[in-house]
């Protein structure tokens, strides 16, 4: 049974007049950090030992004989033998005492199970609880049924791997690294075969995954990610902010496309099959006569989640895209909290988070800057669940 949104709400009457804002120690948590301590919220970082030292160590906040911040951003970090143990009983009532308002980051919904991030973590999530599990491809609801119902493109389905008859893009886990993709594109029956079995020798891909695989149409363009953010404080009409825009550095995709087209074919053939591993991000902007449409798909995403799941999407959402050469934005994925991409604006913002809010905004300042709306506001159960 979900946590009823009630009761998550209560918990924040026990809660002191400024919370500490918590995330979990990868991802997107240094711009979570640096936002909070740029609006002057206190920050902690739940992370896993041997991983801990970006935080505890090398943005750590060190302070002056006053108290004030002399480097660092990140105030205070807890660390745990594994991720997933910040959902254990004791470490849930330490964060309420605490007065954590946690972040979701795509560590916390991959290192915690999604069941207990549902059912069983009692504090408060600054986001929206029940949209985390729309990512997961395998459900039967998923992005693809939700942006499907909000009338915003996707890459057209293809039915099995019988129905190949154009380029198209195989979307499974990888073998060994489950976190990460085993994608691989193919643009007929047999090039599936012969590829898919190759990357079973490999060990990319396992047998057993491709038979759930998602086989979709390959969107030839380039990807531009679209960082958004919903504020449920103002307005409908004005609730919508575009963020930024970045686009990721794939390995061994990237290496591939850097080497000339002769190096390319003196690889192995194996070697010259791309993995989708994300290894960083740079920023974008896009054509201006593009944006228009843009915004018109994240009104449909915020309209859409907001019918199939209320209290609909709260705070930061990424739409995934490809635009084609017609200049259509495709949506191929969506993350449905702070995006991993948004990296790239943190401490400096992004021409269009800029423009908007007349100061560097960051998404991990704008998530601060909303708690502190909502603080000032007596609304603060209204962005979370
Ligand atoms: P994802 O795991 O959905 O973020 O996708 C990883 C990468 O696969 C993206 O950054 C794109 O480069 C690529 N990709 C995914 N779906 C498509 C598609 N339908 N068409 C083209 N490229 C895609």
């Amino acid at each position: 049974m979900p946590l009823p949104l009630g009761e998550i709400r209560s918990l924040l009457d026990g809660y002191p007049r400024t919370p500490t804002v918590g995330t979990v120690g990868s991802h997107s948590a240094i711009d979570v950090a640096d936002g909070a301590a740029t609006e002057g919220l206190p920050n902690l970082v739940l992370a896993q030992a041997g991983r801990e030292a970006t935080y505890a160590q090398y943005f750590r906040t060190t302070r002056d004989h006053v108290g004030g911040r002399r480097r660092g951003c990140v105030d205070d970090v807890w660390t745990f033998p594994k991720f997933a143990d910040i959902a254990a009983p004791a470490v849930q009532e330490r964060l309420r005492n605490h007065g954590v308002l946690l972040v979701p980051n795509r560590a916390l919904s991959s290192y915690v199970p999604l069941s207990t991030i549902e059912e069983e973590l009692r504090v408060p999530i600054v986001g929206s609880r029940t949209l985390l599990r729309i990512e997961e491809r395998t459900e039967r609801e998923n992005y693809y049924t939700l942006l499907e119902r909000a009338g915003i493109p996707i890459p057209r389905a293809i039915a099995g791997p019988e129905a190949i008859d154009r380029l198209a893009i195989v979307k499974l886990p990888h073998a060994v690294r489950r976190l990460e993709r085993g994608f691989f594109t193919v643009a007929s029956p047999e090039e599936y075969r012969t590829k898919s079995e190759r990357l079973i020798e490999r060990k990319t891909i396992a047998a057993a995954d491709l038979a759930a695989a998602r086989i979709e149409e390959y969107v030839l363009g380039p990807v531009f990610n679209f960082n958004f953010f919903f504020s449920p404080l103002v307005p409908r009409a004005q609730g919508l902010e575009l963020l930024g825009v970045d686009e990721r550095r794939e390995s061994n995709l990237d290496g591939l496309v850097r080497l000339p087209a002769g190096q390319q074919l003196e690889l192995s053939e194996s070697a010259r099959i791309p993995e989708y591993t994300v290894v960083g991000h740079g920023t974008l902007t896009v054509r201006e006569s593009i944006l228009e449409e843009v915004f018109r798909l994240g009104e449909k995403f915020v309209d859409a989640s907001r019918a199939h799941y209320a209290p609909g999407i709260l705070g930061a959402f990424c739409l995934q895209t490809c635009i084609d050469k017609d200049g259509r934005p495709t949506v191929f994925d969506v993350a449905a909290r702070i995006g991993g991409g948004t990296n790239i604006h943190l401490g400096l913002g992004h021409p269009y988070g800029n423009a908007l809010w007349r100061m560097p905004m960051s998404t991990g300042r704008r998530i601060a800057l909303e708690i502190r709306h909502a603080i000032d506001s007596n609304r603060l159960k209204e962005i979370v669940t």
